[in-house]
Order: structure tokens, then sequence, then C-alpha cells
């Protein structure tokens, strides 16, 4: 066959087959041809407090250690020495423009580059770097999702240097940008962004801990911080059958596609060998994240055909969130270097497991007490003083998950996560805790009130004494859970793959220090009535433990009956991201993030405003995207198909052959063609009706949800059948055998 007479898909499959894994960066290869080990990059692109304390004049690093434990502004004294050891370092490795790199709510980083060129009084060209411009920017915000606040303030926002975490080097082709790891806020100190709120629920979430803990006698406290490792599921698939995919292109994800008849099933793809050329790319991607400082631990094959995962070691949350966005970022461009496009999306492919992001969550202790500096709150410790103040969080922990279950769903919701949270590969849409047997039992027997000897032997009797068991239980899993804990760490499992970290994290930051207040609050005022502190303490525990039975469970998620019996519970099921984003307007809601000082009301309405907006955006492109899609992809092809079978039987008919089938064949494709224009009309005019409705929005997504999703699952049953009927050479679109099994 000459190439003319290959189709698109055709070309695509010899082009792959011609592919070669694209060789290694240069640099990190060796002399000899060998790899050089990671640990001889790891981190070159980053300047942080090791380099900073090595550089800098030491009251100034004294100065600027401050604010990078507080998360403070940076003192504008200071600001110009440490601009100026940043700007030499960052020359010596070829930088030539600087950003502040914020997160505004799109999910995405921003940037906007500025060269560090100046001209001196005799015109002449030097590198410039000022502590103003280290320490402040001025983007204009008009241009980010803002939820409103725009309209009510100004429209001018600032980004400013968020001193607790590294900048860093970009490399893109021969260019260097220096990235100022920045909080984005409107100019009366609106939060604009992802981090702002995040920073600010570190804090009143360590305060709160540190004075529970005091209570309970641990002095020397400075800092509780949240440590978080997240796990992150991506596809690869070739760039050439991404590309000629619109849906793929438009929306991130298959809106058309007929399952093909072996896909997950024979469960061969998890764990199994990387392929080379996935390989390869995966490599690079850590490579480019090692010299950031990433640092990027393991990496294996997923579940679903062409499904990976990438888990750094964990880190303080800020961190790990600028980390996350880094590699998802990394994982999009690399991959086109060799041909491949990540796919992010939460459920990219019907019928096959989506993709999530599990937020490994714990409380660690930054304390100038040697004895208790670096503990982690959710490890099981040795003595019955050390188990006690893990029961006293794990207490606290299932108040705020039970209270707020959710709000914590809200935390999660988009259009992406919608398809994923409830399909059954996947947490469902109702938060629930697993604790595994063991703990379980020592909480049911606590909760049933079995201790009303001494708390010191009443542990012994319950068996806490034991409890550092428990991280070694590993037969003890439950991968069904939506938040499971996992030995010394909570895993949010029900995060989105595409989502950014900050918001959910934001949610339970605020809910567990709320009950940590309030845990605080009745063990202090029990205290005063005279009796032991253990005895307080477990009392207190045991009546959390008891009011938040029913956000425990152990048994399957993804069953039917759980369905039933959360309902008996009371526990929220919310399976629609408009009704879950509706939890962060109540007033229990409001109540907790406003008291804390997380939001005010009107950043909390924005943030409301901003995920409906943006899902009601979502559902407009992808039935957009669809409607087009069947236009001028699906219904010509169709047409093509049942022309050629007219041509045939016509063919037939004239040279006398009897019977001639291609009649019931054209009969039975104008049928399913019919139908199919039926149910395009349909969506045409869910859309025509929802765009009418854009000065209201929440009625907006109400009409998506319900009617936009149902016609667009329709009109696809209609496509998925033709591509089964269609003769394969006149099928224009990448089909799922050919994405998910390249060759
Ligand atoms: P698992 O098999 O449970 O997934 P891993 O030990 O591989 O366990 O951990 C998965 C993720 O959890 C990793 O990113 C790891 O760094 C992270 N993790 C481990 N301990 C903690 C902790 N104390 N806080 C937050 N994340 C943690
Ligand atoms: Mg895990």
């Amino acid at each position: 066959m000459t190439d003319s007479h290959l189709s698109a898909r055709q070309s695509t499959i010899r082009d792959l087959i011609a592919r070669e894994p694209r060789t290694p960066a240069s640099d990190s290869i060796g002399d000899g041809g060998t790899p050089v080990p990671t640990s001889a990059y790891f981190g070159i692109n980053t300047f942080g407090a090791r380099q900073m304390r090595d550089k800098l004049p030491k009251d100034v690093y004294a100065k600027l250690a401050a604010s990078v434990r507080h998360g403070k502004k940076l003192n504008i004294e200071v600001a110009p020495t440490v601009a100026q050891v940043i700007k030499e370092w960052a020359i010596s490795r070829g930088v030539t423009h600087f950003t502040h790199w914020f997160q505004p709510q799109t999910g995405l980083t921003a940037e906007k580059h500025d060269a560090f060129l100046a001209f001196d009084d005799n015109r002449q060209p030097v590198e410039a770097f000022t502590g103003a411009q280290l320490i402040q920017s001025e983007p204009d915000a008009s241009s980010f999702p803002s939820g409103g606040l725009r309209a009510t303030w100004e429209a001018r926002g600032y980004t400013a240097w968020n001193p607790a975490s590294p900048v860093f080097i970009i490399e893109s082709g021969n260019t260097r940008t220096l990235c100022i790891p920045s909080v984005f806020i409107g100019y009366n100190g609106e939060a604009l962004d992802e981090m702002t709120p995040l920073l600010r629920s570190s804090d009143i979430l360590s305060q709160k801990a540190i004075a529970l803990l005091e209570l309970l006698g641990d002095k020397g406290v400075q800092r509780v911080f949240t440590t978080l490792g997240a796990e992150q599921e991506y596809f690869l698939i070739d760039r050439t059958h991404f590309a000629l995919r619109p849906d793929l292109v438009m929306a991130g994800r298959s809106l058309v596609g007929a399952p093909p008849p072996r896909g997950q099933q024979l469960e061969d793809h998890y764990f199994g060998g990387i392929p080379e050329r996935i390989q390869a790319c995966i490599s690079e991607v850590e490579h480019e994240l090692y010299k950031l400082g990433v640092p990027i631990m393991t990496r294996h094959n997923e579940v679903a055909p062409c499904q990976f995962e990438m888990a750094p070691l964990f880190e303080e949350t800020d961190i790990a969130v600028d980390h996350n966005q880094l590699v998802m970022a990394l994982l999009r461009k690399v991959a086109l270097r060799h041909g491949l496009q990540a796919v992010l999306h939460e459920k990219p492919f019907a019928g096959i497991n989506g993709s999530g992001k599990h937020c490994n969550w714990s409380l660690s202790i930054d304390a100038d007490n040697a004895e208790i500096d670096g503990t982690n709150l959710l490890k099981p410790g040795n003595t019955p003083h050390q188990n006690l103040r893990f029961l006293v969080f794990l207490a606290a922990i299932l108040k705020a998950v039970h209270r707020h279950a959710g709000l914590l769903r809200a935390g999660i919701a988009s259009s992406g996560n919608e398809h994923r949270l409830g399909a059954n590969e996947a947490p469902p849409a109702i938060i629930s805790v697993f604790m595994g047997s063991m703990l379980t039992r020592v909480i049911e027997a606590i909760a049933a009130g079995k201790t009303s000897a001494n708390a010191t032997q009443a542990m012994i009797k319950l068996g806490v004494a034991r409890l550092p068991e428990i991280q070694k239980d590993n037969t003890d899993r439950n991968r069904t859970s939506p938040f499971a804990f996992t030995g010394n760490k909570f895993e949010f499992r029900a995060v989105g793959s595409s989502a950014s970290i900050a918001f959910p994290i934001v949610l339970l930051n605020a809910a567990v220090a709320e009950a940590l207040g309030e845990l605080t609050e009745q063990i202090s005022a029990n205290m005063k009535r005279g009796k032991s502190q253990d005895d307080v303490v477990l009392g207190v525990v045991r009546e959390a433990f008891k009011e938040s039975a029913a956000i425990r469970f152990e048994g399957n998620n993804y069953s039917n009956d759980w369905v039933k019996e959360a309902e008996k519970r009371g526990l929220p099921n919310l399976r629609r991201s408009p009704e879950a984003l509706d939890q962060l307007l109540t007033r229990q809601s409001r109540t907790l993030l406003t008291k804390l000082g997380i939001f005010t009301k009107a950043e909390l309405e924005s943030r409301y405003h901003v995920r409906l907006e943006r899902y009601v955006k979502d559902m407009l492109i992808e039935m957009h995207t669809l409607k087009e899609l069947v236009d001028t992809l699906v219904l010509p092809a169709a047409f093509n198909y049942s022309g050629k079978l007219a041509a045939s039987a016509a063919h037939a008919a004239s040279a006398g052959i009897s019977p001639i089938p291609q009649v019931a064949a054209a009969n039975e494709v104008g049928e399913m063609i019919e139908s199919l224009r039926e149910h395009r009309d349909a969506l045409e005019a869910v859309i025509e009706k929802a765009e009418g409705m854009h000065d209201d929005l929440p009625k907006q997504a109400k009409l998506l949800t319900n009617g936009g999703a149902d016609s667009m699952a329709a009109a696809r049953e209609c496509c998925d059948a033709l591509e089964l009927k269609v003769a394969d050479e006149l099928w224009p679109l990448p089909k799922y055998r050919e994405m998910l099994f390249p060759v």
C-alpha cells in the first residue's frame, strides 16, 4: 500500500512501529556512558535553606530562617542581600529571567517572566535583581478566576514570595528561568490562589495542636506541621493518537469510544514490566524532578493499560503541594519529547480505571525538646503517654471527618472526579474512614466504656500498649476506602489526579484544627473537676469515638449495601459536583472556615463560585466537543459507510446477485444514524438551554449535571454502537485498542 492509501489511523500505526525510545538526557550520563548517580545532581536547580546558610551573612540568614519557619513575608531590609545571593547563583546557572510562580485557582501554575537585564547610569547593560523584585510582583489579577472578588474589590493583585518554599530553576530548551514560589493575593489581602488558604490552615492547625500537646504535658513544641506524600496516577498514550482525538485535546477525556474486548480484566498491567519507551520517558521526568529537589521514590504500572504511578517521599505539605505541581507539569512537558502525551484526567477512558492522587497525610512535631522533636503524631508510640496522645489525635481526626464529611467531599468535587468517584475502581462519593481491625477493636472497646479502671491500666488491658504492631499490620488493607489509616498516616484517596492538593488539604486541616480545639477545651474543662489527667483524656477520647462512630467503615466501599448502610447512618452521598459544592456554603462550613480565619465569608463564596463555574465550563466544553465530533467525524464516517453499502448493494443487484445482505446492513446503519441524529439534537438543545441561563450559575450547573450528562451519555452510546459497525478503515478516530495497547 502506498502512503496515500493509508488512513490517518493506519499511518499512525506505521509511525509507531518505527519509533525508537529517545536516548536519555546527556547530563544524566557520565563520561563512560554510565548513568550518573542521582545524588550527584539532586537539587542542583533549587536554592534552599542549605545554600542560603552557606552564602548569606549570619544575621540575614537568621531573619530569613525565621520567616521560612513562620511562612511570613520576608523583612524588606534583608531582601536585597538575599536577592543578590540568589541572583549570583541563578546567573552562574545560566538563568536570564525570573518569575513569581504561583497557583491561581485554575488547577495549574502561573508565571510571567522578567529579564534580569537592566541598564546602569552609563546606559550599559547589566544583570539586576532587587529585593523588591524578589519579594513582590504585581500581575494583573483580572484574568485569573476570582469568583466575584474582583467585582467587589480592585482588579489588582500581587504575588509575594513564600520563603518556606525554595526558589528553583526551570529549564526549557536553552532557556533557564528562576521561579520564585509565591502566594497570590488581592490588593486588600483577599486570597486569590491555592497557597494562601493552605498557609493559613497550617498556622491554625499548628496553634490548636500545640495547645493540646501542652495540655497533655508535651512542652517546647514550636510548631506542628502536616506532612504529605502524594501518589500521582496518570496515563501515557501516544501523542499522535492524542492529537487525532478532539475529545482528548479539548476535554482531556474520551467522549466516545467503544470499550475493546480486552481492557484490564487479565490483570496483567499492574506492577508489570514497564515498556522501554515509557521507561525512557518516566526516567527523564524523574531526572528533571531530581534536579528540582523533588524526591520521587517509586514508579510502577497501574491497573489500567497505559496507566502508571509516581510517588515521592513525603515532605512538609506546602512544599509537597509545589512539588506535585512540578510533577504534573514535567509529566506533561517531558512526555512530548518522547512522542507521548501525559493524560492526567480522572477518567480519560470509560470501562477501565481512572486516576487519583492518594494524599498520604500526617502531623509532625517541630520542637526544641529533643524527646519529641520530629515525632509523627499518627505513629503509635511505646509508652502509655505516647499512645494516649496518639489516641487523642485519632479521635480528633475521626470527629473532624465525621462532622465535615460533606465539606471534604466538596474539596474533591470536579467534573473529572465525578466520573471516578463511585465508579467501581474508585472510592465512592460517600466519605468514610477505615481504621483496620486492630485499631477498630481498640476504638470500639474504648467507646463501649470498658475502661472504668484507671486510664493506664485500661490502656494495657485494651492492648493499646501493643499499638506499634499496627504499622506492620499490612494484611489489613482496605483499598476501597476514601480515607484510610495506613499505620502511621491517613491516606485520602478520593482526591482527583489532576487537582491541586491544596484545597482538599485546607479543608481537612480546618476540620481537624476545630476538633483539636474542642477536645482541648473539653479536657481542660474536665480537669478542673479534679480527676486524674489520663482519666479525663481517655473520657474525652471515648466521647469523640462514640460521637463519630458512624464515619468508621471497614467493609467494601464499592458495594451497594454500603450505599444503603451509609444512608441509614446519615452519611452524605453526594454523587454530583454541584450538590457537593453546595456544602461549601452551609452554615456549618462557613462557621468552621471563617472562625478559624482560613477564609472570609466573601472568599469562601468566591471559592464556591470559581469551582461551580469551572464545572459548568468543563461540561459545556465537553458537550460542544461531542457535538462537533458527532457532526464532523462520526456522522460523516457513518454516511460514508452507508453509502458504500448502498453502492455495493446496487452493484450486486445489477450483477443479478441474490440475496443482497448489504440492504439489511445499510438499513441497520441507517437506523443507528437516525438515532444518533436525534440524540445529537437533544444534546444541542441542552447546550442552548444551559447557555441561555448564564446569569444563574447554580441552575445552569444543575441542568448540566443531570440533563447535560445524560444527553452526552445517550449520544455516546449511539457513537460507540456505530464504531462497532462501521468498516474499520472508514473510522476516523483512534480506537481504544490502539490508544491503550500501543504496538
Ligand atoms: P503505601 O504502601 O501505604 O502506599 P508507602 O510507604 O509507599 O505506603 O507510602 C506511600 C506514600 O506515603 C509515600 O509518598 C510516602 O512518602 C508517604 N508517607 C509515608 N509516611 C508518611 C507520613 N508520615 N506523612 C505523610 N506521608 C507519608
Ligand atoms: Mg498507597
